[in-house]
């Protein structure tokens, strides 16, 4: 796949991903908006409710403390005209019509029509009076009730149980403070656990009690739910699956993105490794094949000193090859899951001295320099003497690959112990060295620094990858430490046997 393919999947599947959460979130932030208004609405018309209630209480009050000196009155009044008071009992709910015809149509003397007329009079006259003093109930009401104090208008008991059984009849079954205020904003009672700056931001519900007291006698009821944020939101808790799917989607395309790119570069990196592979083996493949020629040349057979000549020319470049075929096959390491290791104690003090030495000769010949300083005392470990030596000397290589041009060559190999029965391997040079960014990568197979590929410095970008793989199944720690243009060092930390 191509890059821009990869890119253009990337942003066309992140611009749906926004779109799909864009969608979920505005149709969540619609749930909690309805529910919201749903809320408000049933509290307000509970809290209206609530109100014309004590009204209606109020009314009935003054009705019921009157009613007693109506019916005194009436009584008193009746017991000397009326024949009993039962009479009047049950004549009185017709006093609108005041239509008394049977009675009088019942008796036929003209004793008992006056009697009747008389008693015709009286009714008349009590209905005007109880008019007359329901008016004035009705006037009590008007001029006396804001005058009562709003605690026995409105008890916080009464007031309490009638907001409790309103918010049930509107399904609003939590939990709720409340306070009944003065228009300058005294709290006259209120709930226990009311506390005003508890309530949140649009949260406080206002409802005027008596609203034809005159303005500055007003008293308020004041409501706020201490949970109705949670019980707004279990409404839209059906939508938390959907976003952890969506979550766990994008967590998915965002790996698949990331491998893709991996992939990608591997590809890449595996192109060149090839092409490198290709132009390492040429080089000491036609510089062989020209010795062969020359071998067929009578005169060069016949020159000791030119056969020797051709000799060391097939020895060196067999010797380049088979190093390079070495390290091609270093790379099957990496495909097995384990290394099949062939463990053995050795001194690594000792092995690394003796790699020096070795590796004298070829420092020398760059006008450099190697030094050693094995000062572990204790340099026991388990490893596979191979391997130890190809890591050692991959690193060493390396040193002397990346050296700088104007400097001399200067290499340091150290041993020396640290605590948690470990010791550390330092290999250090003046090279190059390694820009910040790079040092993250450079164990990455096939991963090679672009200055790496200067035409004489050729490779396989195996070699640290490698160098890493062997370390860490010997159970070992491999850092480097390195500063642009001054050098390198590169840190082993290996466990030592346990005796
Ligand atoms: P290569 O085959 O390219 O040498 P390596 O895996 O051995 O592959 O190294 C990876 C990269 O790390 C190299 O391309 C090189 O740029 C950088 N590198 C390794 N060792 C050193 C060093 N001692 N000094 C500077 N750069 C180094």
């Amino acid at each position: 796949m191509k890059k821009a393919t990869i890119w253009f999947l990337t942003i066309i599947m992140a611009l749906t991903f926004c779109g799909l959460l864009y969608l979920q979130i505005m149709y969540m932030k619609n749930i909690i908006r309805m529910r919201d208004d749903q809320f408000s609405e049933g509290v307000r018309r509970s809290l209206y409710s609530v109100s014309t209630t004590l009204e209606q209480d109020e009314t009935r009050h003054f009705l019921e403390e009157d009613a007693a000196a109506i019916e005194q009155s009436i009584y008193s009044q009746l017991d000397a005209s009326l024949p009993g008071k039962d009479a009047l009992k049950y004549s009185f709910p017709k006093a609108d019509n005041l239509d008394v015809k049977p009675l009088t149509e019942r008796s036929g003397s003209k004793v008992n029509k006056d009697r009747y007329r008389n008693m015709q009079e009286n009714i008349r006259g009590q209905y005007l009076y109880q008019k007359g003093l329901l008016n004035e109930v009705i006037l009590n009401i008007l001029s006396q009730s804001s005058n009562r104090p709003i605690v026995e208008r409105a008890d916080s008991a009464t007031v309490a149980g009638y907001l409790h059984s309103e918010f049930e009849n509107n399904g609003l079954n939590l939990p709720f403070e409340f306070a009944v205020v003065n228009r300058s904003g005294r709290v006259i009672y209120s709930s226990s656990g009311y506390e005003a700056n508890h309530a949140g931001k649009n949260n406080m519900f206002v409802q005027t009690l008596f609203p034809n007291d005159p303005v500055s006698k007003m008293n308020y009821i004041k409501v706020y739910f201490p949970t109705k944020k949670d019980y707004i939101f279990s409404s839209v808790k059906f939508m938390i699956p959907s976003f952890i799917f969506t979550f766990i989607l994008l967590v998915i395309f965002l790996y698949t993105i990331i491998i893709a790119f991996k992939q990608k570069r591997l590809t890449e990196m595996k192109n060149d490794f090839i092409n490198n592979m290709t132009h390492e083996f040429k080089t000491p493949i036609s510089s062989i094949s020209l010795a062969a020629q020359m071998l067929n040349d009578d005169s060069v057979r016949k020159s000791p000193t030119m056969m020797q000549h051709i000799a060391t020319v097939i020895n060196d470049e067999t010797k380049r090859l088979r190093f390079q075929v070495e390290k091609v096959l270093q790379m099957s390491m990496f495909d097995r899951q384990k290394a099949t290791l062939r463990l053995q104690e050795i001194d690594a003090n000792k092995a690394i001295a003796n790699i020096v030495s070795t590796f004298k000769l070829k420092v020398e010949s760059y006008g450099g320099k190697i030094e050693s300083d094995l000062a572990a005392y204790d340099a026991i470990v388990e490893v596979d003497e191979m391997h130890f030596t190809n890591v050692i000397f991959n690193l060493l290589d390396n040193a002397v690959k990346y050296r700088r041009e104007d400097e001399p060559l200067m290499l340091k190999v150290a041993t020396a112990d640290i605590s948690g029965n470990r010791f550390e391997i330092r290999i250090s040079d003046n090279g190059i060295g390694i820009k910040r960014d790079d040092l993250k990568k450079i164990f990455e197979k096939f991963y090679r620094v672009s200055t790496g590929n200067r035409h004489d410095v050729k490779g396989f970008g195996l070699g640290l990858a490698y160098v890493h793989k062997m370390v860490t199944e010997l159970k070992g720690d491999i850092r480097v430490e390195s500063e642009l243009g001054i050098g390198t060092t590169f840190i082993i930390i290996l466990p030592l046997t346990k005796n």
